[in-house]
């Protein structure tokens, strides 16, 4: 149930705004929020994090995350030791399940960067949301600094009663299910947690999302194998690109749906995707993997950017994906486009990936 211009009520929301549950700042902080577009809003005590390191020393491939006192998770653990002036995090979501995302584009790009929610880019209304949103905080007498790669975002978020866990790793709200934005801010004030941190809300038995895996990275509930997640292999040649999963990526070049897109409790909320993008309805016409494979600078800047602004940054990297992508499509009229950036392409990566895609394609046809 949507209560005026679409502002979910409290009903809805992850923590309960009913009676004397807020007061004062905390109360003033969701509204807030709310108000901006938020679907949730809450509060966890800023701590250090030790299990993140535990956690992640039972995954398969989380090594490059771990190694060394400043690798990403070894600053995660100590978020409290090397922020010792924050208090408290302002956790908040922000959701994009409603949109009836292109096919064309669904194909080969996953929903988190097709809504352009996920580290908006300057300028975009999401971007607007966030930095009104620690604006507000900061006149609220508040130091204000992004959490975000200083905090363990999802649990911070369980933690402040705003999401709970599936078993295929992602937080999960009641409004959009896992289609679901975390942002996060550290401040200098002790603020109250009223949500209560969710257990696992999975239904018992499900395993949907690890058969739904394309590569069967998730190797056991809440394990990801990270070399075989297909996001992963799409960011980078090495450590990572492991040639042998090339076969079940499918058309995907920038992330991957499908232990969500299986998920049960993501039923309704796809079922109620209906709105149109008038942005990305425009973008599924232009976008086309061929041109992808030849990239240039103004494709580059008007088709690709828009919505892989996250993590590529290497045009070689977008040419193997192009590349593989193309090579799964099962359609040999891709080959003549194939062969001519194969007398473009340098990178031995791109290369592999060409004779790769060329191989199947004509074996295929034969
Ligand atoms: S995002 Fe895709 S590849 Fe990664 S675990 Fe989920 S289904 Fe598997
Ligand atoms: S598919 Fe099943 S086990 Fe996986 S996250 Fe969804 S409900 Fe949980």
């Amino acid at each position: 149930m949507q209560g005026e211009a679409g502002i979910p009520t409290g009903t809805e929301l992850n923590v309960d705004l009913g009676g004397n549950c807020y007061s004062g700042l905390e109360h003033r902080i969701v509204r807030r929020g709310l108000e901006l577009g938020f679907t949730n809003v809450g509060f966890a005590a800023l701590r250090d994090y030790p299990e993140v390191l535990e956690e992640a020393s039972r995954r398969p491939n989380y090594g490059i995350f771990t190694q060394g006192d400043d690798s990403l998770l070894a600053r995660l653990a100590r978020a409290k030791t090397l922020n010792p002036w924050a208090d408290s995090v302002v956790c908040a979501t922000l959701g994009y399940a409603g949109v009836d995302y292109p096919e064309n584009l669904l194909a080969s790009v996953a929903r988190t960067y097709l809504s352009r929610a996920y580290t908006p880019q300057p300028g975009t209304a999401h971007a607007f949301r966030i930095e009104e949103l620690a604006r507000f905080l900061e006149g609220e007498g508040m130091r204000v600094d992004a959490a975000q790669f200083r905090v363990p975002q999802r649990i911070a978020c369980a933690e402040a009663g705003i999401v709970s866990f599936g078993r295929n790793n992602f937080a999960y709200t009641r409004q959009d299910g896992s289609f679901v934005i975390l942002v996060t801010m550290l401040v200098d004030a002790k603020l109250k947690t009223i949500g209560e941190r969710a257990g696992d809300e999975c239904p018992s038995g499900c395993r949907r999302c690890i058969d739904a895996c394309p590569t069967g990275a998730i190797v056991e509930p809440y394990k990801l194998d990270l070399h075989k997640c297909i996001l992963f292999n799409n960011q980078r040649f090495e450590p990572g690109a492991q040639e042998e999963i090339w076969d079940a990526m499918g058309e995907r070049i920038h992330g991957c749906d499908a232990c969500q897109a299986a998920c049960p409790r993501n039923r309704a909320v796809l079922e109620k995707a209906t709105a149109k993008d008038p942005f990305l309805e425009l973008l599924s016409k232009e976008f086309d993997l061929e041109r992808i494979l030849a990239l240039d600078d103004a494709y580059y800047e008007a088709v690709v950017r828009p919505v892989m602004y996250n993590y590529i940054k290497d045009r070689n990297v977008f040419r193997r994906n192009a590349a593989v992508a193309l090579g799964n499509t099962g359609d040999a009229r891709h080959v003549p486009a194939l062969r001519k950036a194969r007398q473009a392409a340098e990178e031995p990566s791109v290369l592999r990936a060409i004779d790769w895609a060329i191989a199947k394609l004509e074996r295929e046809g034969a």
